[in-house]
């Protein structure tokens, strides 16, 4: 029933115990098997064969094409049984006819089938062997149930010899797959037990069905060579049926865009790997990949561009590594390699990259040449986790952690899974941060683009935290917002902001500030007024001022937003849309805010040289801009390229880590005295285009 043997009886394990028993086993079986084959001959070869009827031929005629149409027969897995219904006419040809005719056809047929497939050369006669030791055994036990002659050339079926030809089936299960099952524990170091119980579970059904239709072939033949044929048709139903049963199964596990694996298929997987790892020092890992800005690509050029990319990336995952790994599509632009096997966590890391690499590499869709960025978060078994479920959450901790660092890979490590615990002490530490004078302000310049004139400079916060240092906005202004301390944060840096500006103005500096606002922020109905109070306090007029906002805080609450912005705008300060193309933004709203300034957020800026649809998106975002009357601003200008290719777009502004950090107070006030020496260079280039 069990087709046999189809994975390599592998070299994986050389040198273990097991492998030692495995070629003598297989040569065994097939010495014991051709053994049968010569002594069933010898018996047989001066009987006399002119009794033996058509329907033996025809028999024959039908194991050896059966052996050679296998039924497809889905595993829990993604891997698929083959059931040959070569079982059915071997066993019929076994209970009437000569068994000597049945042993050499099925020989030849698994030999043909074996070689059709270029299977090993050691599967080949383990199958052979394996094969002529299951029909002997089929016939001795019919004809030791039924006291009849073993080497009898023709027998004639009765009513009473059913339950014999029962059990010659049941016998043919039992040989073939125990057999089987044998030489796959050997080879895995799977339990025979765990080996068996899985291929009964998904063979039992269609074997059934295959070897009950065995003593009705046989009768069916003996009665009329014609009746054989009709047989072929329940056969056919049984085929298809399995065929069926194989769709289903392959598409309840496999994801629909690009055929890869789903979560539950890579669930499986990585269980039969948790269970592999025998405390043989190596480890599974999962890697968890997610793109970057795959949403924008899907935005801005379509969602069949999107299709496209991720399926180039489930390609390229899935070229780039070796056997035994797999790459699963989680959903979305998530993707999940499953390495079984593994060195440690340096060796997962260096594949990671590597895949990343070959992501990058430049993909054209639609004309449009992109590259694909992606961020990888890693967890390791037995070192992270027990279980599947926890290896998945690590990994998935690690990937978030890679993400926010912009890190590209991130092994898991158990310090930023007390990222949690750390956010909630920072929490308590927050409310007495200001009192403690624990923030402070860093400046960084945004330059005219034609005349490389410093036009504004953004306010940026930071925490110098006493124990945990320096505290990244990106962590405490979430935790800021949702505690309500965002508004006494944001105006003690209003307040701050304004009061250098006061002083770099009264040492004859006539630029601007920006500062942001956030979404909490923007529902506070009283900003208005202490924006404007505070510019009269350090006599700065309102133009001077510019505010900061993101798209996504405009939509969280357009209605609530436009009435803020709308009164903060009649008091005579600027606003800048920031982080666009981040977001969905709707033009009319962006035309109802009266915005003066799109800021076009780095991530495209960075990318530009990388990717075409980053540098569309740049472009785009220029002409857009321009066209509703807005100063555009692009952020993350890093280095010179960028930033003449930003120029030749038409860019008016630029800011970036190229023309400087942001910098404290002091060292901004350096470097705005010192700016002509330190960035000739720029000037030059700046003085090089035209006005
Ligand atoms: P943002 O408003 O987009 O600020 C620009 C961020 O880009 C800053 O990060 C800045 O340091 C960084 N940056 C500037 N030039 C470059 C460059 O050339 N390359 C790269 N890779 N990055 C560059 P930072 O200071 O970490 O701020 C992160 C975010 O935190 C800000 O993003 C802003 O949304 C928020 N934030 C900072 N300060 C405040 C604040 O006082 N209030 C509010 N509500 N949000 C703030
Ligand atoms: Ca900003
Ligand atoms: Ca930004």
């Amino acid at each position: 029933m069990n087709e046999g043997a189809q994975e390599p009886v592998a070299d994986s394990a050389t040198g273990s115990p097991r492998v030692a028993v495995l070629r003598p086993f297989i040569a065994f079986v097939l010495v014991a098997g051709l053994a049968c084959l010569a002594l069933t001959a010898f018996a047989q070869v001066t009987g006399p064969w002119s009794s033996v009827g058509m329907e033996c031929y025809l028999l024959a005629a039908m194991l050896f094409v059966g052996e050679l149409r296998a039924i497809p027969v889905p595993r829990g897995d993604d891997t698929t049984d083959q059931i040959t219904v070569s079982s059915t006419f071997a066993t019929a040809l076994v209970l009437i006819g000569p068994l000597s005719l049945a042993l050499a056809v099925q020989a030849l047929a698994v030999f043909l089938d074996d070689a059709i497939h270029h299977r090993a050369r050691r599967i080949m006669l383990f199958n052979v062997g394996q094969y002529l030791l299951t029909l002997s055994a089929a016939r001795l036990a019919f004809a030791l149930v039924d006291h009849r002659p073993i080497f009898a050339l023709t027998t004639h079926l009765r009513p009473e010899d059913i339950p014999a030809g029962l059990v010659a089936g049941a016998v043919y299960f039992a040989v073939n797959n125990g057999l089987v099952a044998l030489v796959v524990s050997l080879n895995t170091g799977l339990s025979m037990i765990e080996v068996l119980s899985d291929d009964v579970r998904f063979q039992l059904a269609t074997s059934s069905i295959l070897l009950g239709l065995a003593p009705v072939a046989a009768h069916a033949g003996e009665f009329s060579v014609l009746m054989l044929p009709l047989l072929l048709l329940p056969i056919l139903g049984v085929h298809r049926n399995a065929e069926m049963a194989l769709t289903r199964a392959r598409e309840a596990l496999h994801d629909d865009l690009t055929g890869l694996p789903n979560r539950e298929l890579l669930r499986r997987r990585a269980e039969r790997a948790l269970t592999g790892l025998d405390g043989s020092g190596q480890s599974m890992a999962i890697m968890l990949f997610d793109l970057d800005h795959f949403k924008e690509i899907n935005d801005t050029l379509g969602h069949h561009v999107g299709d496209q990319v991720i399926r180039e990336v489930a390609g390229r995952l899935t070229s780039g590594l070796g056997p035994g790994a797999s790459v699963a599509r989680l959903g979305g632009d998530e993707f999940a390699v499953l390495l079984p096997d593994v060195e440690d966590a340096s060796a997962a890391q260096a594949l990671a990259r590597s895949l990343i690499e070959r992501l990058r590499e430049p993909v054209t869709v639609d004309g449009v040449r992109m590259g694909v960025q992606a961020s990888v978060g890693i967890a390791l078994a037995p070192q992270h986790a027990d279980s599947v479920e926890t290896l998945l959450k690590r990994a998935d901790i690690a990937l978030y952690r890679a993400k926010s660092n912009r890190g590209e890979t991130q092994v898991y490590r158990p310090e930023i899974d007390r990222h949690t615990v750390e956010r909630l002490s920072l929490l308590g530490d927050l409310h007495s941060a200001i009192e403690n004078d624990e923030f402070v302000l860093v400046f960084q310049p945004q330059i005219c683009a034609h005349t490389g004139e410093v036009l504004s400079v953004e306010a940026l916060t930071r925490w110098l935290h006493p124990r945990h240092g320096l505290v990244s906005p990106d962590l405490f202004i979430p935790l800021a917002e949702n505690s309500g301390l965002i508004g006494p944060l944001s105006r003690w840096g209003i307040e701050r902001a304004l009061a250098e500006l006061s002083r770099w103005r009264a040492s004859g500096h006539d630029f601007s500030v920006a500062v942001n606002i956030s979404a909490r922020l923007l529902t506070d109905l009283d900003l208005p007024e202490f924006i404007a109070e505070t510019l009269t306090l350090h006599e700065i007029p309102a133009s001077r001022l510019t505010v900061e906002v993101t798209e996504s805080t405009i939509m969280a609450d357009p209605k609530r937003a436009l009435d803020i912005l709308g009164r903060l705008r009649r008091t005579g300060i600027s606003l800048a849309v920031d982080d666009f193309g981040t977001g969905y933004s709707s033009l009319s709203y962006l035309r109802r805010i009266e915005a003066d300034e799109l800021k076009i957020d780095k991530s495209f800026v960075l990318q530009m040289g990388l990717d075409d649809n980053s540098a569309i998106i740049v472009r785009s975002t220029v002409e857009l801009g321009h066209s509703l009357g807005l100063a555009v601003t692009a952020e993350g200008v890093e280095d010179l390229p960028t930033l003449e290719a930003l120029r030749a777009l038409g860019c008016d502004r630029l800011q970036g880590f190229y023309l400087s950090p942001p910098l404290s107070a002091s060292a901004f006030e350096t470097w705005l005295r010192k700016r002509p020496t330190t960035f000739d260079q720029v000037l030059i280039t700046l003085e090089g285009g035209a006005e």
